[in-house]
C-alpha cells in the first residue's frame, strides 16, 4: 500500500489530502477566503478539484471549514463530513463553543477573531461517529479528540502511524502541547486528548496548525 499525503502549504492553518483508490480525501478547507489558494495548489500539482471524494472535518472553527460551502457549490457531489455536534454547528455557520472569558475581551479583539468562529454555513452529508474506520492509509480511524471543541475529532491511521489531529495537538518544533486557552472548550478534556493520541506512539502528527515527525 503507497497512499500519498499531501499538505497544503496554509494561510493560517493546514489542510492535507490523502489519496485513496478512487480520489482524494481532503481533510480541514482553511479559512473562507483559502478558496483561492486551495484551487491554485491543486491546479499546480494538476489534481482535479472533482477528485475530491471526501471532506472530513475535524472541527466547527472557521479556519477549518470555511471555504467548505465555497468548494460544494463548485462541487456539489463531494460528500462532506463531521462529527454530530461539530456537524451542528457548520449548518449553521457558528463554531460548536464559546470563547471561555468572552466578557473580558474588547470589542476590537472579537472583530479580529470573528472569521475564525464564524463562517458560512456549510452542509454536511455524513455523520462520523468515534471508532469508524475510513478507507484510507490502510484504514482512517476517527478518534475522539474532544476538549478544543466539544466534537472535535482526530484521524489515526495504526499502518502508517500516521496522525491527523486538528486543534488537538500544537506542534512548535519539536515539542508538542495541547490545546490551551480562551477557544478550548474544557481545558481537562484536552490535555485527555493529547494524552491519549500521544499514547499511539504517532510517527507522525499532522495539526491543524503545525506538524511534527519521530525522528
Ligand atoms: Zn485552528
Amino acid at each position: 500500500m503507497h497512499q500519498k499525503v499531501i499538505e497544503i502549504q496554509p494561510l493560517i492553518s493546514r489542510q492535507y489530502l490523502v489519496e485513496g483508490e478512487n480520489g482524494y480525501l481532503l481533510i480541514d478547507t482553511g479559512l473562507s477566503n483559502n478558496y483561492a489558494h486551495i484551487i491554485n495548489f491543486l491546479e499546480r500539482r494538476s489534481i482535479s478539484l472533482s477528485s475530491i471524494e471526501l471532506v472530513v472535518i475535524t472541527h466547527a472553527d472557521g479556519d477549518h471549514y470555511g471555504c467548505l460551502a465555497k468548494l460544494q457549490a463548485k462541487l456539489p457531489s463531494m460528500i462532506c463530513a463531521a462529527s454530530e455536534i461539530e456537524a451542528t454547528a457548520i449548518r449553521q455557520g457558528k463554531s460548536s463553543r464559546e470563547l471561555k472569558g468572552s466578557s473580558v475581551f474588547s470589542p476590537i479583539y472579537f472583530k479580529l477573531t470573528a472569521p475564525l468562529f464564524i463562517s458560512p454555513s456549510a452542509r454536511i452529508d455524513r455523520i462520523l461517529s468515534v471508532g469508524e474506520e475510513l478507507p484510507y492509509l490502510g484504514g482512517l480511524e476517527v478518534l475522539d479528540s474532544s476538549g478544543h471543541t466539544p466534537g472535535h475529532i482526530s484521524l489515526w491511521s495504526k499502518s502508517t502511524r500516521t496522525l491527523f489531529c486538528g486543534d488537538s495537538i500544537w506542534p512548535k518544533g519539536k515539542h508538542l502541547s495541547p490545546s490551551t486557552g480562551a477557544n478550548t472548550w474544557n481545558q481537562q478534556k484536552a490535555c485527555l486528548a493529547f494524552e491519549n493520541q500521544l499514547a499511539l506512539q504517532p510517527d507522525r502528527i499532522l495539526a491543524g496548525h503545525g506538524h511534527w515527525r519521530r525522528d
